[in-house]
């Protein structure tokens, strides 16, 4: 097995920590080396635990190990379902030493790091993300925390992983939907940063989208790779980390126009990265050739790329105004100055994002 298995290292001194990446990892990795005393909780859901829990505790031999089942779904990334997280640790008798593990897709893993970054004013914590999206994106980086009614993963912490383990085979399960997903922020990894892995994932996305087990390897670990490295430079976003949005602005304002799960969040990344291509397009920093690099790479993932119908753009536009990314009231974007290399700008022609918007809706 250990020959298969991929190891990097997100760098943040003696915070550091591994991300391990192969196919066969869960129930056979021993990960007892990561937890701090002798109790660990694995924190997992209803569709989850019944494919991989009882693999996921034989990754811990020799340690006491209980489990909570959570139910399944983003309504329930919520202040009531932390709580149960909380109550099982305490029933439990969970000290201060104990180590979380968070089994399943980015909903799992923002909680249960959650719940660990507050549970005792803080306890270790290990990530075991099951889906495309949470192995290549929200497992690394330390992010952590729950949705509000008013607004989505408004209250939280940043709380950094002991280790994050990859199993490649758990995506096998996974809906081909989802799958899709995932690879959108894959290929935005390739546009803001990396040119040569998005030469690769030009010939490698068929294999990817049938789950072949080494093209996924290599894919993880690049994704994984660049994400870790615009952490370690700026673990909090003051700046760097801002470009990891690339489609994010427009991707968000068609997440909400659609209703939050209507359309999948990598989904809306997709059709929002191709229309981030398009605007840089206009504004003269990368080629129409480029453009259509993109738009095929996103269509063969099995992604749209365009938004839903009788979508407008001033339902962007009221969107857009709300972004994080915007200083002063004034709308920032991230944009590619090329393939490979991306900015982020409020220079922006008004009549150049005008054009692509009206390009995009109906
Ligand atoms: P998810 O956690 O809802 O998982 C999607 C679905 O797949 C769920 O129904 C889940 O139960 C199921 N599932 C998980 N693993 C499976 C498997 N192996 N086989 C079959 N089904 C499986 O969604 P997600 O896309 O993984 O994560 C989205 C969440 O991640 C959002 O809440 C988002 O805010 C968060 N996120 C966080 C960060 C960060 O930096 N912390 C980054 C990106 C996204
Ligand atoms: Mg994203």
């Amino acid at each position: 097995m250990a020959e298969n298995i991929r190891e990097l290292t997100v760098e943040l001194g003696d915070r550091s920590y591994p991300i391990l990446i192969g196919p066969g990892l869960l129930g056979e990795y021993d990960l007892s080396p990561y937890v701090t005393g002798s109790q660990v909780m694995i924190v997992t859901n209803e569709t989850v635990a019944p494919l991989y829990l009882e693999q996921a505790i034989r990754c811990f031999p020799g340690k006491v190990v209980d489990s909570i089942v959570l139910p399944d779904g983003e309504k329930f990334k919520d202040w009531q379902t932390l709580n149960r997280i909380f109550d099982g640790l305490l029933e439990q008798r969970h000290t201060r030493k104990t180590t979380l593990v968070a089994l399943g897709g980015g909903v799992v893993g923002d909680m249960t790091g959650f719940a660990a970054a507050c549970y005792q004013r803080g306890v270790s914590f290990i990530q075991i993300p099951t889906t495309l999206l949470s192995q290549v994106d929200s497992s690394v980086g330390g992010k952590t925390g729950i949705n509000h009614p008013l607004g989505k993963n408004m209250i939280g912490a940043f709380h950094q992983p002991r280790a994050v383990l990859i199993d490649t085979d758990s995506l096998r399960s996974l809906p081909p939907r989802e799958v899709s997903a995932g690879l959108a922020e894959v290929i935005k990894y390739g546009l803001i940063r990396a040119r040569d892995f998005l030469d690769w994932l030009e010939g490698a996305v068929d294999r990817l989208v049938a789950l072949e087990p080494e093209a996924l390897s290599e894919a993880i670990h690049r994704s994984c790779a660049c994400k870790a490295e615009v952490v370690a430079k700026d673990e909090r976003e003051g700046g760097l980390r801002a470009i990891l949005n690339l489609g994010h602005t427009f991707g968000h304002a068609i997440e909400a126009f659609a209703g939050y799960g209507n359309w999948l969040h990598g989904e809306a990344v997709g059709t929002g990265m191709v229309m981030a291509t398009d605007l840089s397009l206009r504004e003269g920093m990368i080629s129409s050739g480029d453009l259509e690099r993109v738009v095929a790479l996103v269509r063969r993932a099995g992604l749209p790329e365009r938004p839903p119908a009788g979508m407008t753009p001033d339902d962007f536009m009221t969107r857009m105004a709300v972004d994080k990314k915007n200083v002063d009231g004034q709308l920032r974007l991230v944009l590619l100055k090329a393939l490979g290399a991306a900015v982020v700008t409020a220079d922006i022609r008004p009549e150049n994002l005008a054009a692509t918007l009206s390009a995009f809706c109906e």
